[in-house]
């Protein structure tokens, strides 16, 4: 049973149909990508997997928001 709050990393595979957030991105650092608040939150299908920030393709760490 996946809560909010629970985090998972790109690759991983979506154990629940929903809403998820970016809590932390390394390419925050990065000048040469903005990540838009359209971007900050994504809906992710059970069973796809996480995925790297579309613009660079930084690791993100995704967090469990609420179930689609
Ligand atoms: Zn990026």
């Amino acid at each position: 049973m996946v809560k909010a709050g629970d985090t998972f990393n790109i690759g991983e595979i979506c154990p629940e149909s929903g809403v998820y957030r970016i809590k932390t991105a390394s390419c925050k650092a990065n000048a040469g990508c903005t990540i838009s608040k359209e971007q900050l939150t994504i809906p992710l299908v059970k069973g796809k997997t996480f995925p790297p920030c579309k613009n660079c393709h930084g690791v993100i760490v995704w967090e469990f928001v609420k179930k689609a």
